[in-house]
């Protein structure tokens, strides 16, 4: 019954942007449908919460989205290589000048990643996540354990710096960095309040923390 409901929704929202959005902007969609030029590419998670047009307040056209869950990238050397056409497409073809990986709090994969036995019935899930392994690792290594949600934070802030790294075996993310013609972004969505942060790692959160 909820699954009717929400399709119902779909479709009306569907008759509504035809009926009234469309026909107001159509100039703008007709502009679009000869091409895209975005100079963003935008990799998140599939959360639902996290809409990158929303946030960013930017138009159809000026973003490229990559989402997947967990916003993870692999090293280009991985076969399975997440991401990687979509990263060369957006690079190499359409020149885009900025990449931004964006994390958000309450990041379902990256509680699985913290806590496995949470996607212990999920095989796909897990062995996506395997790619964390060492994330998990290196918190409790840092911060003595892997539970609440201080380490929750820190753990997706650090995620989403590890993507960054990863991005930059990708071979094109590498030309377009060392020609300058490229720049990267570690960003975190806050849901509840709002802020779109730059990522801290667990290295310098632990110096602040000790400064204070
Ligand atoms: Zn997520």
């Amino acid at each position: 019954m909820l699954k009717r409901l929400n399709i119902k929704k779909v479709d009306e929202g569907i008759r509504r942007f035809q009926e009234t959005v469309f026909p107001a902007r159509r100039k703008f969609f007709e502009k679009l449908a000869k091409g895209q030029s975005p100079q963003i590419l935008w990799i998140t998670c599939a959360d639902s919460r996290l809409d990158p047009l929303l946030i960013t307040q930017m138009e159809p056209g000026e973003l490229f989205v990559h989402r997947n869950t967990g916003n993870i990238v692999h090293p280009y050397a991985i076969p399975t290589r997440g991401g990687a056409a979509t990263i060369e497409f957006a690079v190499s073809m359409l020149g885009v000048q900025h990449i931004v990986v964006c994390g958000h709090s309450d990041c379902g994969a990256i509680k699985g990643c913290l806590n496995p036995a949470t996607v212990e019935a999920l095989p796909a899930v897990r062995e996506w996540l395997r790619h964390t392994d060492s994330l998990r690792e290196r918190v409790v290594a840092r911060l003595g354990h892997a539970d609440g949600p201080e380490v929750l934070e820190r753990a997706i802030q650090q995620n989403v710096l590890d993507q960054v790294e990863h991005l930059k075996t990708h071979p094109c993310v590498a030309e377009a960095l060392a020609t300058n013609k490229l720049q990267l972004h570690a960003w975190y969505y806050k849901i509840e309040t709002g802020d779109v942060l730059t990522c801290s790692s667990l290295d310098s959160e632990l110096i602040s923390a000790r400064q204070a």
